[in-house]
């Protein structure tokens, strides 16, 4: 792979340890074009701007798709990717749905580990930080004309970002605004699916919550997601997560947190949750936690569920008594090799 690199890293101006979610990216990308037909070698450059004119086709007609992941480093400067085949398949799952190609192992896993591996100094080392990956695929052709691109570009990019932020939130369940319909895109990672969302999540802010969760197109009384992450309901001892389906992303996090759940003995349904059974449960004192779950935060917790003008409060739970708290730890544990990894997940 031809690998071009910086002269003067970006590093004496960067603190990896330091660094908020997404702001610096690290000192090298990965660039693969498709064209004819067929993808072109893949070429490791320094990170920058290229060069596109507005009539970009991926800004007018929305085929641009992407995967968030992570790297992390242990205490003796090992680097871990955690389950990368997963993002490599979403990848091409998203792709085959917005009519895009489909892009090789070779440039998305050994492009991965060479952008890595050249730019191993930007992962941080403290507890609770780590590097995030991006990759994504563009239609990078030029020209007006609804239809299909014949050019795509595929990226990779990482940034430092830092330790999760853990403060209960206050969530809205959204029963007008839909993220995803039957048949859609919703089980994708399009961007498209990210733009629509931001305005009824703007009016969920303006209205004091942090986020929303999305209920089904239909009825708007079952729930999907929690803004961009899946949504994990526990009620009584027994933890419940929607299946995962065409309107919704099938989450790494989710996956995993089911499967560490199940080997810690928690009862786990992945069953549809409706807004009724959060009442049923809230009223009958039931309702124990209501968390969100992915890569970027790994498990977020809500205080405080919203439906219409009524507000419900969650009970205040510890690393004691609280399952999304114990589950987090569980996770980042194995991802930063604290502990055995029995499902084989680190890479
Ligand atoms: N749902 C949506 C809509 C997301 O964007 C994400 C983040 N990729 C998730 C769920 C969680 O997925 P993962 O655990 O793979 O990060």
């Amino acid at each position: 792979m031809e690998i071009n690199k910086i002269q003067h890293s970006k590093l004496d101006k960067v603190d990896p340890n330091n660094s908020a979610f997404g702001v610096n990216i690290s000192d090298h990308m990965l660039i693969c074009v498709f064209k004819d037909g067929k993808w072109g070698e893949p070429v490791i450059m320094p990170y920058g701007g290229m060069n596109y004119s507005p009539a970009l086709m991926a800004i007018h007609y929305g085929q641009a798709i992407f995967e968030g992941m992570k790297a992390y480093k242990d205490s003796n400067d090992n680097v871990f990717l955690f389950r990368p085949e997963k993002n490599f398949e979403r990848f091409n799952k998203s792709a085959e749905r917005l009519a895009m190609p489909k892009i090789t192992k070779e440039i998305f896993l050994d492009g991965l580990l060479s952008l890595i591996d050249l730019d191993r100094n930007w992962v941080p080392t403290k507890e609770g930080n780590s590097l995030y990956i991006r990759p994504t695929m563009f239609a990078s052709e030029e020209m007006f004309s609804a239809r299909i691109s014949n050019e795509y570009t595929f990226a990779i990019m990482t940034s430092p970002a830092n330790s999760y932020y853990d403060k209960p939130l206050k969530i809205k369940i959204e029963d007008y605004y839909t993220r995803a319909v039957d048949g859609g895109v919703g089980f994708t990672k399009c961007a498209g699916n990210y733009g629509a969302s931001f305005y009824p999540t703007k009016l969920a802010n303006e209205a004091g919550y942090d986020q929303v969760i999305w209920t089904d197109s239909k009825e708007h009384l079952y729930f999907e997601e929690s803004g961009t992450m899946n949504v994990m309901v526990r009620i009584g001892d027994v933890l419940y997560t929607p299946p995962t389906s065409n309107t919704i992303l099938s989450g790494i996090t989710r996956d995993s947190l089911v499967t560490i759940a199940k080997h810690n003995k928690i009862e786990v349904k992945e069953e549809r949750i409706s807004v009724d059974d959060i009442f049923n449960a809230y009223k009958s004192g039931n309702l124990k936690e209501i968390f969100g779950c992915g890569t970027a935060v790994v498990i977020n917790r809500y205080s405080h569920v919203a439906y219409r003008d009524f507000i419900m409060e969650l009970p205040e739970l510890d690393e004691k008594n609280s399952f999304a708290i114990f589950l987090k730890k569980q996770l980042v544990d194995l991802q930063t090799n604290k502990s055995e990894d029995p499902f084989g997940w680190r890479y």
